[in-house]
């Protein structure tokens, strides 16, 4: 993010830096831009259509955080999470991982900082190797990356499935013995054997009963404070990003429109977006009723993204302002950001 702020209010990068302690961000992107082929316009192809999936991103997530990314459906931010753990490469803009620039590492340096950042998907199952034993699927990146061999290899596979809750009854079974829950167990075994000091989370329990929802959560939380790790937490829903997370990243039409706090969103959501979010879900805190907004339609084709705010054909607060000119995400005080004309962070 690169909020401009001419009052004395901390940025949000300074607040998560309190709140962290940590002396920079672990990840952050740089007007980070990605775009897929969507098609031509002509039959003879020469005018070819793109969707802008994360379209000019700044953001910061700091060591020992969890940071949640909530969004609707294709509003960009599983892409964003491949981004940031360069399973995808951007069309513009950078990635640095404690401050290194991922984009312009190559061969043995690369392998290196990769292996610190892992994803974990919402479907398990279909990341698993069908045709693989658990042991083998725990032991695949110890494997490839040389931390250790033999009988030290076994033990730290045993160790890991420990870990996440699983016994060695688990080791010469195939993920289809496995109920969905203990399948995700499993994939964050196989992140954890490399060490990782970043997880992108990509809406890892959304598949999940909500009772097996809330121990796989607990898990995540327990495995953070015990190995220190750092989260991008990718979700739909508002409910667990409140369990989960420290701060929370709004993304509407693969832009970030608010960022903040985690009590703060809930209690004082700014952007007419958010709160139409908000408006979708019982929360434990619950936002008050005036926070809430009822949405306005469906959100617009990512193949023909409105001029200006891009939510304005949804947004009940709309001005003419709103139709031309594009919000940029500034900070108010305490770490709250908003891109939006009508309601700038306090
Ligand atoms: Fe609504 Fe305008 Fe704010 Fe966009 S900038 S969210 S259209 S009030």
């Amino acid at each position: 993010m690169s909020p401009a702020s001419g009052s004395e209010a901390p940025a949000p990068e300074q607040a998560a830096h309190r709140a962290t302690g940590s002396p920079e961000p672990l990840v952050r992107a740089l007007a980070l831009v990605k775009r897929f082929p969507a098609g031509t316009l002509d039959l003879l192809g020469r005018k070819r259509l793109f969707v802008s999936a994360v379209d000019g991103v700044d953001l910061e997530i700091w060591s020992g955080e969890t940071l949640g990314l909530v969004g609707e459906s294709g509003s960009g931010k599983s892409t964003l999470g491949r981004l940031l753990v360069r399973l995808l490469e951007p069309d513009a803009g950078k990635v640095l991982f404690a401050g290194q620039d991922l984009l312009a590492l190559r061969g043995r340096v690369l392998r290196k900082l990769r292996r610190q950042m892992q994803p974990v998907f919402q479907d398990p199952y279909a990341s698993l190797n069908p045709r693989m034993k658990v042991r083998q699927i725990v032991a695949e990146g110890i494997e490839i990356h040389r931390l250790a061999r033999g009988r030290e290899k076994e033990e730290r596979v045993v160790a890991l499935l420990e870990m996440v809750g699983l016994g060695t009854d688990a080791l010469d079974r195939y993920p289809h013995e496995f109920s969905g829950g203990q399948r995700q167990r499993i994939g964050m075994a196989r992140a954890l054997a490399v060490e990782p000091r970043f997880i992108v989370l990509d809406e890892p329990v959304s598949a999940l009963d909500v009772s097996i929802q809330a121990q796989i959560v607990n898990l995540l939380r327990d495995l953070q404070e015990k190995l220190d790790l750092t989260y991008l937490f990718i979700t739909h829903d508002l409910r667990l990003v409140e369990h989960m997370s420290r701060r929370v990243a709004i993304m509407y039409l693969g832009k970030i429109v608010e960022v903040a706090p985690v009590e703060a969103l809930f209690t004082e959501p700014l952007h007419p977006y958010t709160r139409m979010l908000l408006s979708a879900v019982p929360t434990v805190s619950g936002a008050p009723t005036n926070q809430r907004l009822r949405p306005l339609g469906e959100p617009p084709s990512p193949l023909h993204t409105p001029s200006g705010c891009s939510f304005h054909p949804r947004c009940p607060y709309a001005k003419d302002i709103c139709r031309t000119v594009e919000p940029k995400l500034e900070a108010g005080r305490a770490g709250h950001a908003v891109a939006c004309h009508v309601f700038p962070a306090p």
